[in-house]
């Protein structure tokens, strides 16, 4: 069938406000019996004619460590996408909530779920780009998918999409991301050391003192994130292979699942 990724606005049912992000707000809902996440696009601020060629190839992406997209309401403006309902919000929240709460096991199991869904975008050749996390949701069984991925390729925002501006993720970017723009898997490996490091700080800022461009200045120095009080030995062994300046001296993210894994005795 052709227009398969089209949600017809009858079947949708939208309700409360959940938040708002980069593309404008977000609120629950329901479509075929249901519940959904349904982000409604500002306008102005997609390339909406490239996101649509590019939601066909996103909703083929289908993982149980990724947030599904259901579909796409492009008939109406505002354009709008519909996706999986994550009970427990974004990952960094949910880490802030908890604070003193969440043991390093738990910690460990969550870096393992994103794990798998990155495992997976690797062994799709798809390149996430904007991976923390902020960018992961948690579901109702407390389990932690991947979101967003791709997305920042169709943001309008000239302040985004520069390494040079000021909402440029920096400190979460591989030096070939901030020197070249460079994204490939082992950029998003890079930001994957970030995100355990987030973790296992408990959903603090990387580098929250800093500027860009003294983070920018210190990674250039060789400097790196420094160990969380709460990360064993061998899990920041981890976070430093990923920081690793050369994108080839980094693990793939299948490596990544398999060592997580070992460490967590699954
Ligand atoms: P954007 O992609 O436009 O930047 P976000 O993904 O940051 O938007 O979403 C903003 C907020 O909306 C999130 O912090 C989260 O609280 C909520 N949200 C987004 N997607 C979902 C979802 N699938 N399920 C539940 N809540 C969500």
């Amino acid at each position: 069938k052709e227009d398969q990724w089209e949600v017809d606005p009858e079947e949708l049912t939208l309700g409360q406000e959940l938040g708002s992000g980069q593309f404008g707000l977000v609120l629950d809902g329901t479509w075929r019996e249901r519940k959904v996440a349904v982000k409604m696009i500002r306008e102005g601020c997609m390339s909406d004619e490239d996101f649509k060629e590019e939601a066909r190839v996103m909703m083929r992406l289908s993982h149980g460590r990724l947030v599904q997209l259901y579909g796409v309401c492009t008939q109406q403006s505002p354009m709008c996408l519909v996706f999986e309902f994550m009970e427990n919000g974004s990952l960094s929240d949910y880490l802030r909530d908890r604070r003193g709460r969440l043991s390093p096991e738990l910690m460990l199991v969550m870096c393992l779920d994103v794990s798998e869904g990155m495992a997976y975008l690797e062994s799709s050749f798809f390149i996430h780009r904007d991976l923390a996390a902020r960018n992961c949701l948690v579901s109702k069984n407390n389990e932690v998918k991947v979101s967003d991925f791709g997305m920042t390729r169709f943001v309008l925002d000239d302040q985004y999409t520069s390494s040079q501006c000021s909402k440029f993720p920096v400190k979460w970017s591989a030096p070939e991301v901030i020197k070249y723009c460079k994204f490939s898997s082992k950029s998003d490996v890079w930001a994957f050391g970030v995100l355990m490091w987030e973790v296992y700080n408990e959903g603090r800022l990387p580098y929250e003192n800093r500027t860009n461009a003294e983070v920018v200045e210190s990674l250039n120095a060789g400097l790196r994130l420094l160990k969380p009080r709460l990360a064993p030995d061998d899990v920041y062994l981890l976070m430093e292979w990923c920081w690793k300046e050369k994108p080839d001296d980094r693990p793939s993210f299948a490596h990544l699942l398999h060592q997580l894994a070992s460490l967590s005795n699954l």
